[in-house]
């Protein structure tokens, strides 16, 4: 699933060749992209707005028009866009909507599993549409270990599902949560109200530098995601511990282990991410947890 270095990556390619584009055309095949929406009443709509800014939040990529209108693109499971000069789109079963542009190219969005949404929000709804959804931004200058901090403060879940909450911080996903754990050295079962000053603060910079690299090798093609060029991702070559399992940890050598957190398959290394129980005295429930992993 894309997570924001990949939808990152696609906001820095798309953005230079749709700011000051017109939407000509609009043609949306796949009535589940808009639902509830009429796919011919989005389309129609989206015919004749000028690109201000190719945006992003979290996962989304946001289309803000001049008109203060925006298109909020999410990518879920398999949804990707491309980009090619008038009549070079690849024949695709899994095309769900096409923009011409006013320049003559198309850009296309695919999506194979259809779990992707393009929602068009009115002016007055923008900020508040997204901001009810994701958090800080934490690639943003802004964003401090203290944010971090005060939002596993309420937090009794494992550190890895609150950094998987789009709330707690925007973007991060199963992918980067594990490198992003796996710099910190913290286990990802570990309680995030339980996590010490200075392991806050290491996470905080993990997760930046776990999202860095990722944009840095233009995001993680695992399956389906690509660049608006068609190319593949170069990430995956570079996971520390993601999908890593029975392979030596980078670190220590020893080999990485893999269970489930909040549903989703996690890796880390049991050596460097040790599971110390911090207060096992004061809540023996959490021990007995601890043990069954
Ligand atoms: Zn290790």
């Amino acid at each position: 699933m894309p997570e924001l270095p990949e939808v990152e990556t696609v906001r820095r390619r798309l953005a230079p060749l749709l700011e000051g584009r017109s939407f000509e055309r609009v043609e949306i095949s796949d009535p589940r992209l808009t639902r509830p929406v009429d796919p011919f009443e989005v389309a129609r709509e989206l015919e004749g707005e000028r690109v201000a800014l190719v945006d992003r939040r979290g996962k989304y990529l946001i289309v803000r028009f001049e008109s203060g209108r925006a298109l909020l693109v999410h990518l879920r499971m398999t949804g990707s866009l491309r980009h090619a000069a008038a009549g070079a789109l690849p024949d695709d079963p899994h095309q769900r909507a096409v923009v011409s542009l006013d320049d003559g190219s198309d850009v296309a969005y695919r999506d194979v599993r259809r779990f992707g949404t393009w929602l068009l929000l009115e002016p007055s709804e923008v900020d508040m549409y997204v901001d009810a959804r994701v958090g800080r931004e934490p690639l943003a200058d802004a964003y401090k270990a203290k944010h971090l901090a005060e939002e596993f403060g309420r937090r009794r879940a494992p550190v890895k599902a609150a950094i998987l909450d789009q709330r707690t911080v925007a973007g991060v996903g199963n992918i980067y949560a594990d490198e992003a754990l796996w710099r910190a050295r913290i286990h990802p079962l570990t309680p995030a109200a339980d996590l010490g000053g200075g392991e806050v603060k290491a996470l905080h910079r993990a997760i930046r530098a776990a999202l860095q690299a990722g944009i840095r090798r233009q995001g993680s093609t695992l399956r389906d995601y690509r660049l608006p060029d068609g190319e593949a991702g170069g990430a995956q070559h570079e996971f520390k511990v993601y999908g890593r399992g029975g392979e030596p940890c980078l670190r220590c050598g020893t080999p990485i282990e893999k269970i489930r957190v909040a549903g989703r398959g996690t890796w880390y290394c049991p050596r460097c991410q040790r599971h110390t129980s911090r207060s096992a005295s004061s809540r023996p429930s959490r021990s007995r947890r601890q043990s069954s992993v």
